[in-house]
């Protein structure tokens, strides 16, 4: 680690497309902390459930037979230089959980109380030695709700959108605004309206909204948070 001090866990929520991963990644490799992204563990549940025709076309989903099958569901992350990809049942699936279809399923997925059960587990076990930055909904709140440093991030959704169109259509893909921000809106509200861990800002975190900012400068300010932090933490 590049700092001689205690590592501590980080927590970064936050609504859909609002750039979190991104400045949460870069906030890690700085600091030589391990970067975990939660969605792309729900994704990766979701594409299994998609590919076992567990998922109907109106979104519903066949909630008991996912319960049963999770003991089989196997996620990894693989770090590839500066990249990293997610591992369903060892297949790199990093491409594939980013798609629209998957997009269109998750937040159903993500609101089955089994599903979070067994994420959360991981997720914290992924934590158990601290060092480490994750990124998600309810990090600050669920998994790690005696983390160190809490983040809440957000923006407004049609910012959130061209964000993710232009991340979509550099990838190839044919999507539309429109179709975009219908899925940012739509996750966001299954996200904050489920029984199980809500989308919620925790009390203790700080809240950053980045509509106006450059990935430079709310990559500052996270950096000189987590220095706040660590000072205050000694
Ligand atoms: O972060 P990302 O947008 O990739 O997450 C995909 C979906 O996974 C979210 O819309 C949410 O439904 C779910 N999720 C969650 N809890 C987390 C991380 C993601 O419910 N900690």
């Amino acid at each position: 680690m590049s700092e001689n001090t205690t590592p501590i866990t980080i927590a970064i929520d936050g609504y859909s497309s609002s750039g979190k991963s991104s400045m949460a990644k870069k906030l890690a490799r700085t600091i030589g902390y391990r970067y975990i992204d939660s969605g792309a563990m729900y994704r990766a549940v979701t594409l299994y459930a998609m590919r076992h025709g567990m998922i109907a076309p109106d979104h519903s989903v066949d909630a008991e037979a996912l319960a049963k099958a999770l003991p089989e569901i196997h996620i990894d992350f693989k770090v590839e230089g500066d990249a990293q990809a997610t591992l369903l049942n060892g297949e790199n699936v990093e491409s594939e959980i980013r798609s629209m279809p998957v997009s269109s399923n998750v937040s159903p997925v993500a609101a089955i109380p089994a599903v979070r059960h067994a994420l959360v587990e991981m997720q914290q076990s992924l934590g158990r030695s601290k060092g480490i930055v994750m990124d998600g909904r309810d990090i600050g709140t669920t998994v790690f709700p005696d983390a160190e440093m809490k983040v809440f991030v957000t923006a407004s959704p049609q910012t959130r959108a061209q964000r993710r169109l232009a991340e979509l259509i550099a990838k190839g893909s044919q999507t539309t605004f429109e179709e975009v921000l219908a899925n940012v809106v739509e996750r966001d509200h299954i996200d904050e309206t489920r029984a199980e861990s809500p989308l919620r800002k925790a009390p203790d975190a700080f809240l950053l909204d980045n509509s106006e900012m450059t990935p430079d400068m709310q990559n500052r300010v996270l950096l000189d948070l987590y220095h706040r932090t660590i000072a205050g933490s000694r």
